[in-house]
């Protein structure tokens, strides 16, 4: 049974790196907001905690994954994750990005790799390249092309918008060994930087989470050895995709968390702002006496707490080996449009105050947008939840 009080080792964490968030990222929040593309020399010191639990990081050996469904109510790595993930996205979500150390790339690993391979692999500091030119929304239009040559994977094509793909010790990149077999060929490979054949092309110059680096990266006859494939090598028909997309089981619920982070820091600006002028929430006044600004916040507080509520039933059901595609997506359509619903809503009730750049309201709204976009927009996670509800399969809604 899911537990609604907050574990001990949770809270821990949580006060731990709200600190961290409130000492450290907000003072350089605007800095490196207005200095993209500069690497914050300020965070280089945390690579060890986030190479330790960062996006992914603790993921437990096989054999211990079996003592987790069994104790059915296990506090895990996704619980510890997603706490982490919201307090240091109140501090900036792009510096929470721009952590050194720990980047999605960790996820897929944790989530697709053999202990062998989480072994080899799981310390390092990895982003994950799944977007093309062409390939987007559609995980399964990857063009990029791995060939089997003696002990080593040829990889070669663009991949482009990669979060950490500059700074990152690692890509796990998406290729497909055949593209004529569809999804089912398509595996991630880890490419470590310095691989000949491998190059940043482009850094994107963005609308938010400017302290995150964003790269495009060029694969041309890049080798890697065969044991870099992670995961399952053989192409089967019937299901070998659902592997890699195991990955977005584990990154959406962070995503949402990152959008709860931000949409808070920016109602509880908000509130304080209203407070410092006498304005106080009164929630016993009834529907028809409130007025529109007490309204405005009461409801902003109930998406708050919808929001939490479906990442830690995600990451609850991970936690405990369980299945959670379906509260995965919900956790993420919810924690993208309501995080971005609260952000807009924070700048129109503070006025001149939200907008103007004396405030970090402004930068939150701009930060915020791509925890809709990135690890699967708004509309496909509708796709995937719909598919979920009514047990249809791609080709009866896509
Ligand atoms: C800052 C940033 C960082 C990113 N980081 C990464 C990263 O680290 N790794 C990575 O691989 N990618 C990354 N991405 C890429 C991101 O995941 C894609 O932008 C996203 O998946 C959408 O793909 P697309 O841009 O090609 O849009 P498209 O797929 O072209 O979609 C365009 C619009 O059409 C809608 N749409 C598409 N298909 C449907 C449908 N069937 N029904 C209804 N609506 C539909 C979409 O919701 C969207 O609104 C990043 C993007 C950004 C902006």
């Amino acid at each position: 049974m899911i537990n609604f009080e907050i574990p001990e080792m949770v809270k821990q964490v949580r006060e731990l790196l709200h600190g961290m968030a409130k000492d450290i990222m907000r003072p350089i929040s605007r800095y490196y907001d207005e200095h993209e593309h500069t690497r914050p020399k300020e965070l280089e010191a945390f690579a060890p905690i986030m190479q330790a639990g960062g996006l992914g990081g603790g993921r437990k050996k096989k054999k211990e994954k079996k003592e987790i469904v069994e104790t059915e109510d296990k506090v895990g790595s996704n619980a510890i994750s997603i706490a982490g993930a919201e307090e240091m996205s109140w501090g900036d979500v792009g510096l929470m990005l721009a952590l050194p150390g720990s980047g999605l790339g960790n996820a897929a690993i944790s989530a697709v790799a053999n202990d062998e391979q989480f072994e080899r692999f799981g310390s390092k500091y990895a982003a994950m390249a799944i977007t093309e030119p062409g390939c987007g929304s559609d995980a399964s239009a990857v063009s990029a092309s791995a060939v089997l040559d003696g002990d080593e994977y040829v990889l070669n094509g663009e991949k482009i918008f990669v979060t950490d793909g500059d700074r990152c010790g690692a890509v796990v990149v998406w290729a497909t060994l055949d593209k004529s077999q569809g999804r089912a060929a398509i595996k991630s490979f880890v490419v470590e930087k310095g691989t000949p054949g491998m190059r940043v092309e482009k850094l994107e110059k963005k609308c938010g989470i400017r302290a995150s680096d964003t790269a495009t990266i060029v694969l041309e006859d890049c080798r890697i050895p065969k044991t870099n494939l992670l995961g399952d090598p053989e192409i089967r028909p019937d299901g070998g995709f659902k592997g890699v997309m195991k990955t977005f089981d584990n990154t959406r619920p962070l995503v949402a968390a990152m959008a709860l982070g931000c949409a808070r820091a920016a109602y509880e600006f908000t509130k304080d702002a209203y407070a410092k002028e006498g304005v106080e929430v009164k929630y016993d006044k009834g529907l028809f006496k409130q007025s529109v600004a007490e309204k405005d916040m009461i409801s902003m507080e109930a998406n708050l707490e919808a929001i939490r509520l479906l990442i830690e039933k995600a990451a609850w059901l991970a936690d405990n080996g369980r299945a959670n595609n379906l509260e995965a997506s919900m956790a993420k359509a919810k924690g993208g449009k309501a995080g971005n619903i609260i952000v807009q809503k924070c700048v129109e009730l503070l006025g001149p105050v939200g907008y103007s750049q004396d405030n970090l309201v402004e930068k939150w709204m701009r930060d915020n947008k791509v925890n809709d976009i990135y690890e699967g927009t708004q509309q496909i996670q509708m796709i995937v939840i719909a598919r979920r509800i009514l047990d249809y399969g791609r080709d009866m809604l896509s």
